[in-house]
């Protein structure tokens, strides 16, 4: 029998890209999945693909709303213990960037985006794991946060999300360092460029897009962009105490090899 059978998993940001990818995997294992997002059309698509793969109507709760409002928060633990009686696994994948500082680097780009950065990418993260916390200590259960190898560089394109990722890597050490007093595991997996709506909804152009994609693949070592399901399968690794208890606090970089890049010699 699967780990994950009867367990009860929040996804955010899973009506698309990696969080649907991981709600997905979730299903076919026998979680019973929380699935939320800010567009209802493509929630259901997320819903329709995990049933497909094995989930119940009754073990899908299905919630529109916005990560950085605290109501709603509020609402998706609430709403969680009341359909499902616990929580096993958080799953803090929602986030994004803003491509409003391209061209314009750090210094050059307002306060007011760093703002937005960190209440999308962090302060929702951690509002949502205090709620979830106390049910989560309940079943020794796991929190994963998807952070980015934005965290480590220089992104010039979008520097506070870089900034707001770094600081969510800190999260997660303070995080893992408290919570597995109480047996409760956390991480972090870091992926490198994944192929999903991240960039567009970012408000990068199509130009730009197609040059970010064009001209990170030659500087994979993988030869290949990253796809939700590829970073699905490590969430699940990591929420999986049974194959991944040895970690915590571990941030963990999926790149397909960017790493081992040196960026005088991308090329080589
Ligand atoms: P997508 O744009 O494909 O999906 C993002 C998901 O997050 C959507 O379901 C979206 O919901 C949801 N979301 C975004 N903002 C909010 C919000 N304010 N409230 C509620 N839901 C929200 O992006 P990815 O799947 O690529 O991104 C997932 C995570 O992976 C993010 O944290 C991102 O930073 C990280 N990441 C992505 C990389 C990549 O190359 N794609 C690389 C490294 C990290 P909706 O569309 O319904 O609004």
């Amino acid at each position: 029998m699967s780990f994950f059978s009867g367990k009860v998993v929040i996804v955010t940001g899973s009506s698309n890209g990696i969080g649907r990818g991981t709600a997905v995997l979730f299903s076919k294992e026998g979680a019973k999945v929380a699935i939320t997002g800010r567009d209802p059309a493509t929630l259901e698509e997320t819903k329709q693909l995990c049933l497909q793969a094995g989930a119940n109507e009754d073990g899908i709760l299905d919630l529109i709303g916005d990560v950085t409002d605290a109501s709603f928060i509020e609402k998706l633990v609430a709403a969680t213990v009341e359909k499902f009686g616990q929580i096993d696994v958080l799953v803090n994948n929602a986030g994004g960037a803003s491509f409003s500082g391209f061209g314009k680097g750090v210094m050059d780009t307002p306060l007011a985006e760093f703002d937005k950065m960190i209440e999308l990418n962090v302060k929702s993260v951690l509002r949502l794991s205090q709620l979830a916390v106390p049910h989560l200590v309940k079943t020794k259960g796991a929190i994963v946060n998807v952070s980015s190898i934005a965290a480590f560089h220089e992104i010039s394109p979008m520097p506070y999300y870089s900034v707001a990722k770094s600081a969510l890597d800190q999260a997660t050490v303070q995080m893992a360092g408290c919570l597995i007093k109480e047996g409760v595991r956390v991480n972090s997996v870091n992926p490198g460029p994944v192929l999903t709506n991240a960039f567009a909804t970012a408000g990068a152009s199509t130009d730009q897009q197609d040059k970010m994609f064009s001209t990170r693949l030659p500087t994979i070592p993988l030869g290949r962009i990253g796809t939700p399901l590829d970073i699905g399968k490590l969430i699940l690794f990591l929420a999986d105490r049974s194959q991944s208890e040895i970690l915590i606090g571990h941030i963990l970089t999926a790149d397909g090899g960017c790493h081992l890049k040196s960026a005088m010699f991308p090329e080589a």
